[in-house]
């Protein structure tokens, strides 16, 4: 038990999840779970024992106020800003533990700038959290769910979630309630009986890069392998030897403002972690390639046929725009019907650009895409409603009492946790006079 009134409060040590892979807890998990294993909930752990050793007046009056300070602020602490590297010493002394940095995207400070990085609620893998708990795994949060350009589970083949699949509420990074795996409002756990796992494939393409170059990126041992210039250096390189030094052809490649691109350059500010793996997507090369290869050795072939005259590419870019609308054209007949996102990635071009050019096109193709899912997920519903109505008259013709629990056993998973679901139960209750609630 914690005593609190101690000149110290030591805190259990408990072993991070995931240290030194692609998977690594997060710091904002560990201090959930070291609230759990405490029996305590995440406020009064931050408030009655980490705000006071934070030694910082207006989270102390903060916190004493009920204000929220601390729990705004923890869309970073994963990050590497004060908040973080404060917080990481605060635990480390309460746990004896050296290791909690790890659980931060410290090393990678001079790699990664934060703008634009971090989400601003929670997002988890359904699937995840389900098998953890299936197989009494610890529930916990990998530090790669909070990234922004991440939005989908490798292993599982699924989006993320960020609305939980009850109350349909989104979470903060950080709340006083938090249990590990659960809802901090509703607290059901945090899974779904049908993940949404339709993701085309030059989606899939996109996501599946994305993630194993971030999860690659979160698992190395040292950044300190990669020279802060380095992002710079390859960039004018590549500008250099594939675009004859021309900064127009190379941002249009790119689909990046010249102005962005010419700061990056010179080193100027760097691109934040979503540009460049888009960078790097379109190279064709990882980003760990990029950071520590010399390009020279390295072929990208694809831009090698861009080494044209001026000339040839004008012509070649006037033809694209007939091209372009040729292929938009098709897509609009693509049954099932594509986002805009992944059309822009078809036809390899910026979804900006395409609005600019195509609107009426674009406007089609993502209504066609919003009807279709929309379609989809009443389909959904109607089916799952079939289900449960089967499961409800066969218990009232074996005259047991058709509650949640008993359709729950007998259609082999829990359909009443979803609201429209629950409802059209209740209906059933109402119309056989069986309602009591
Ligand atoms: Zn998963
Ligand atoms: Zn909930």
């Amino acid at each position: 038990m914690l005593t609190i009134q101690a000149s110290r409060s030591i805190l259990y040590n408990i072993e991070p999840i995931g240290i030194e892979t692609g998977l690594v807890e997060s710091l904002v998990s560990y201090l959930i779970r070291l609230s759990y294993e405490h029996n305590i909930n995440v406020g009064h752990l931050v408030n009655k024992i980490v705000v006071p050793e934070l030694h910082k007046d207006y989270l102390e009056r903060s916190s004493k106020y009920g204000g929220n300070s601390f729990y705004e602020g923890a869309k970073t602490i994963n990050g590497y800003t004060d908040n973080s590297t404060e917080l990481v010493r605060v635990l480390e002394e309460l746990t004896t533990r050296i290791d909690l940095t790890s659980l931060t995207l410290f090393k990678l400070k001079d790699l990664v700038p934060l703008r634009n990085l971090f989400k601003e609620t929670f997002s988890w893998c359904p699937e995840c959290i389900k098998n953890w708990n299936d197989t009494n795994k610890s529930i916990y949060y990998p530090l790669i769910w909070y990234l922004k350009p991440i939005q989908t589970c490798f292993e599982h083949k699924c989006f993320l979630i960020d609305k939980c699949p009850t109350c349909y509420k989104k979470t903060g990074i950080l709340r006083r309630k938090m249990i590990p795996g659960h809802c901090p409002f509703c607290f059901n756990l945090l899974i779904q009986d049908e993940v949404i796992k339709e993701i085309n494939n030059q989606e899939w393409q996109w996501h599946t890069f994305v993630y194993l170059n971030i999860e690659c990126l979160i698992g190395i041992k040292s950044s300190k392998l990669f020279a802060k210039e380095q992002i710079s250096k390859q960039l004018k390189f590549i500008k250099h030897q594939y675009f004859s030094n021309n900064i127009i052809d190379f941002s249009e490649y790119l689909c990046i403002p010249k102005s962005t691109l010419r700061a990056w350059i010179k080193s100027e500010n760097m691109p934040p972690l979503e540009e460049l793996l888009k960078i790097c997507f379109k190279l064709d090369i990882t980003i760990l390639e990029f950071l520590s290869k010399s390009l020279q050795n390295v072929t990208i072939s694809h831009l090698v046929e861009k080494q044209n005259t001026k000339k040839e590419l004008v012509i070649r870019r006037k033809l694209d725009l007939v091209s372009i609308e040729n292929r938009m054209k098709e897509i609009l007949k693509y049954d099932p019907p594509i986002s805009m996102a992944a059309t822009a990635r078809m036809v390899d071009r910026d979804k900006r650009i395409l609005y600019c050019n195509f609107p009426e096109y674009c406007k089609q193709i993502s209504k066609r895409y919003r009807d279709y899912i929309d379609l989809k997920s009443k389909q959904r519903i109607e089916e799952l409603k079939k289900e449960i109505q089967v499961a409800f008259y066969s218990l009232v013709n074996e005259g047991i009492y058709p509650s949640s629990r008993k359709i729950q056993i007998k259609t082999k998973r829990s359909l009443l946790r979803e609201r429209a679901l629950q409802e059209f139960w209740k209906e059933l209750l109402v119309k056989n006079n069986l309602y009591n609630g």
